[in-house]
């Protein structure tokens, strides 16, 4: 339950912040120390143990914009993804992991779950019924992504928050790609949120960062993996993640409005074949997406009209960039087959709607027609290559 009753913008600007009695200044106080004195205090401090001044803090900011009563801020999303769900399997036991995943943890549950004699399964779909007909009585986890990459399919966080009560099983969700700007997931019943705090979170494509957030009793167990993980962050970055936080309700506001524009206006485009957005009224999830997002997200895709080659179109480009991450203030594109979905089969890419011709794109907060002229000249560019001469 939220009992935060502030304003988005302003928790995301002030809950936590550190005071700075002794020069008063604007900002939290950087504390750089690894060692801190154990005689006469009651908090035995030290980075590893997620307990430094400028963790605690930042913590306490991060609770807060999940609705969470605890969080916990590590390395890097991988850090917070394999942490968090270390903390909930042991050998012997089962996770359902839906089908279409982040490629780390993709990559992550099929190297590193069976060395630890934990069994695995991915669904096959999108539905609450998928998961649940995956569901065996030694499954400890359901694993969800929404919106996802790279389709930005919704998932219904109502439905599966209440499947996994039923069973008794801990609910987790990666809300990297919504932010807790746009979807709040513990209001609809999951349990435990992950991000990559790398995206939105940091927001301009400079800090490396993972989040986990959840009630006490679980975070209380998350910890106990977390000192043996040894994953935190420093924190140095742990104080430029609480700077860039503070802008991340009007960065993602915008970024949410750009796409909503930019799926509007490829939509309406005769050089592109599909869009994926879960704000338009045509995307299958979009009336779920309605219901448990305060927005749409900053993420779509799509595909151009075959006779435009998408390699070419990416190479003529001069203001939005081909990128590997998203997130980040600027615009950037990216080719799934080439990139994160290119150690996956054909086949397999086919089966998930991935094709060759897909386009993920993560708005930044251009304007709006400076964008627009970007992907105008560059697909001119390749048609007038393509003409015969
Ligand atoms: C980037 C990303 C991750 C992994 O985060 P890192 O900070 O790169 O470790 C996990 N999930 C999603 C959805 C991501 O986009």
């Amino acid at each position: 339950m939220n009992t935060d009753k502030k304003g988005i913008n302003t928790t995301c600007t002030h809950t936590g912040e550190l005071e700075d009695t002794q020069f008063k200044g604007a900002v939290s106080p950087l504390y750089m120390s690894t060692s801190y004195a154990f005689e006469d205090v009651d908090i035995k401090r030290y980075p590893r143990y997620f307990n430094t001044p400028n963790q605690e803090a930042l913590c306490k900011k991060l609770a807060a914009l999940e609705h969470a009563k605890a969080a916990l801020i590590f390395g890097s999303g991988m850090a917070a993804i394999s942490t968090g769900l270390m903390a909930f399997l042991q050998a012997g036991d089962h996770i359902v992991l839906q089908q279409t995943l982040y490629g780390g943890t993709y990559n992550f549950a099929v190297t590193q779950f069976e060395k630890y004699g934990i069994s695995y399964s991915f669904t096959n779909g999108w539905e609450v019924d998928d998961f649940e007909r995956e569901i065996r009585p030694n499954t400890k986890v359901i694993y969800i992504e929404t919106p996802s990459n790279p389709l930005l399919t919704i998932t219904d966080l109502e439905g599966i928050g209440q499947l996994a009560k039923k069973h008794g099983i801990v609910s987790m969700i990666d809300n990297t790609f919504a932010s807790p700007i746009n979807q709040n997931p513990i209001d609809y019943g999951i349990d435990v949120v992950l991000h990559s705090a790398t995206k939105y979170m940091g927001g301009h494509s400079d800090i490396c960062a993972g989040v986990i957030a959840a009630s006490q009793e679980h975070m209380d167990k998350i910890f106990q993996t977390a000192i043996c993980f040894g994953g935190s962050l420093s924190d140095y970055t742990v104080w430029l993640l609480e700077r860039s936080i503070k802008t991340m309700g009007i960065r993602v506001n915008a970024q949410n409005a750009n796409a909503m524009k930019m799926a509007a206006y490829l939509s309406a485009s005769k050089d592109v074949e599909n869009v994926y957005y879960p704000g338009l009224e045509t995307h299958p999830g979009h009336a779920l997406a309605k219901s448990q997002m305060k927005g749409f997200g900053g993420m779509l895709s799509f595909e151009l009209n075959s006779e435009i080659d998408a390699s070419l179109f990416f190479k003529h480009l001069k203001l939005i960039k081909p990128s590997m991450s998203l997130a980040g203030i600027e615009s950037t594109v990216l080719s799934p087959m080439q990139t994160s979905h290119a150690l996956m089969s054909p086949e397999d890419r086919k089966k998930q709607g991935i094709k060759d011709s897909l386009i993920r794109f993560s708005l930044g907060i251009e304007e709006m027609e400076d964008l627009v002229r970007d992907i105008e000249q560059a697909i001119s560019k390749v048609k007038s290559m393509a003409m015969p001469v």
